[in-house]
């Protein structure tokens, strides 16, 4: 895990770089990228977001709207990337105009779905973003780079759909033979693009991690290769949904005339905490929301939040919501940064104390930072499907099980007490992504065209079996590309670009 580079948090001289220069650095190396929180986003910064409310009194177009949010970010993050077009084309092939949208449903249950990218969840919004801007500096460097994703699902396919066909960029996902659902797999494996490389690994994804750390930690082999990786781990991915909590607040929120603003709760299904870290740092910008973590039985978050127990569980055990079963949540790292008062040195001693011992104790102001900040429940399998059958009774909308673990929580609230604050649940995938999920609830799943057509068009997928070298595998893969790459360009005369290759 710290060879994927945690360079923003824990550096010594630590003031951390402008975003503009963090995407920068994404078309050099790419694996230092992955850590960094820039300093315009720092909590000592002044809270400009507010201003879009006073700024644009209506709630504000998503796509505007996240563009302006991240041009708020400060200077450094929209000049000289022209953040707006690349957003813009970022969303282009999204099923909804509106990017995300909010669905308001009986009982007070507001569930913001953004899950219409093309692969059906809320990663297609970060992941679409973060290839536009590598791409748009990787065009301008003439540098190509090779992103390296092992996936438990739905990261693997949001990142090939982000760049496939892109001419700077080759993209090698591994994915968990028999461990991902059929179409997420098929997500995967059917985009026959020339620069997508797509490995079936007979393992679950802590195993499929194994080949990639040790990939990741050989410097010279990165450097060499132009290698970087697109995981949940990656700024670009929490930079891009902080909008979303921006977005969900103008929409919840009673009003946006009172003084001070009125609290908003957002319950944010969770596994590696990347939407969490988002929560948090739009808190620190001065947004008013209450964060509850929804985790299933896998439950780090929830024990850290709870009572400052941030250690290893025994194993991760398979849940319905299964994009969530993660036993190492690399965003608290972020998150325990935010909250010991931007501090590398506490932060970088607990990570390593973590590492050494997959055990860790919060110290008493951290955990109480922490605990002031957010609230957290987790939900088991059972909850999960009484959510999804009860949403599906009162409104006929179905849930998939990510989902259904933060509108359990509603739920309990409203069967409990009034909720103190209007919630807002994020819905982080569609739920004719899980077919089977739906049908196990007892429900009918509507499965789309497009998503049925998945099945009859052809696949491409290497096999890892176990025994094979699977290290020795990805490496070979890698060096085949940059020979061929060497060889000259893939797509048409080299001379139509009027430039070698670019310099590997
Ligand atoms: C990745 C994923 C999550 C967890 O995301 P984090 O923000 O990193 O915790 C939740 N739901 C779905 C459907 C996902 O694909």
């Amino acid at each position: 895990m710290s060879s994927l580079g945690y360079s923003g948090p824990r550096s010594e001289d630590q003031e951390p770089e402008g975003a503009q220069s963090a995407w920068h650095r994404a078309q050099s190396v790419g694996s230092g990228w992955a850590g960094i929180v820039p300093s315009c986003v720092s909590p000592s910064s002044p809270r400009p977001f507010l201003r879009l409310r006073t700024a644009d009194p209506q709630p504000p177009a998503p796509t505007g709207s996240r563009a302006r949010v991240l041009r708020a970010l400060g200077p450094a993050a929209s000049a000289p990337c022209p953040a707006p077009d690349l957003i813009d084309r970022a969303f282009s092939r999204f099923r909804s105009g509106d990017v995300v949208h909010l669905r308001k449903l009986k009982n007070e249950l507001n569930v913001l779905e953004l899950w219409y990218g093309v692969t059906y969840a809320f990663k297609d919004l970060s992941l679409s973003c973060a290839a536009q801007f590598l791409q748009y500096f990787l065009e301008k460097k003439g540098k190509h780079v090779t992103i390296v994703v092992g996936t438990s699902g739905d990261t693997g396919s949001a990142a090939i759909e982000s760049v496939q066909g892109a001419k700077n960029v080759d993209i090698i996902v591994l994915l968990p033979k028999g461990h991902c659902t059929k179409i997420q797999e098929l997500q995967m494996t059917t985009v026959l693009k020339e620069n997508v490389h797509v490995f079936g690994v007979e393992g679950n994804s802590d195993e499929l991690d194994e080949p990639i750390k040790a990939m990741f930690t050989d410097v010279a082999f990165v450097k060499k290769h132009n290698l970087m990786s697109l995981n949940s781990i990656n700024w670009c991915r929490v930079l891009v949904q902080i909008a979303h909590h921006f977005f969900a607040y103008f929409q919840c929120s009673p009003s946006l005339d009172m003084h001070p603003l009125p609290f908003v709760e957002m319950v944010v299904p969770t596994g590696a905490g990347g939407n969490l870290a988002a929560g948090c740092l739009a808190q620190k910008m001065g947004l008013p929301v209450r964060l509850v973590a929804a985790v299933n039985h896998n439950d780090i978050i929830h024990r850290a939040i709870q009572r400052g127990d941030f250690s290893l569980s025994a194993a991760v055990r398979p849940s319905l919501a299964s994009a969530m079963d993660i036993q190492v949540p690399y965003n608290m790292e972020r998150i325990f940064w935010l909250f010991s008062g931007s501090n590398s040195q506490v932060t970088r001693a607990l990570m390593e104390q973590f590492e050494r011992t997959q055990s860790l104790h919060l110290p008493k102001d951290l955990h109480s930072k922490l605990s002031e900040a957010m609230t957290s429940v987790s939900v088991s399998d059972e909850a999960i499907t009484q959510a999804m059958g009860r949403c599906w009774e009162e409104n006929q909308y179905l849930l998939c099980p990510h989902s259904a673990v933060a509108v359990s929580y509603h739920y309990q609230q409203m069967d409990g007490r009034q909720p103190s604050a209007p919630q807002c649940c994020l819905a982080s995938a569609s739920a004719v992504k899980f077919p089977e999920v739906v049908l196990a609830a007892g429900l009918t799943p509507k499965i789309p065209e497009e998503i049925l057509a998945l099945e009859r068009k052809e696949t491409r997928c290497t096999l890892m079996k176990r025994g094979d070298d699977w290290t020795r595998m990805l490496r070979a893969t890698i060096e085949d590309l940059s020979r061929k790459r060497k060889r000259g360009p893939r797509r048409g005369p080299r001379k139509q670009h009027g430039k070698a290759p670019p310099a590997i």
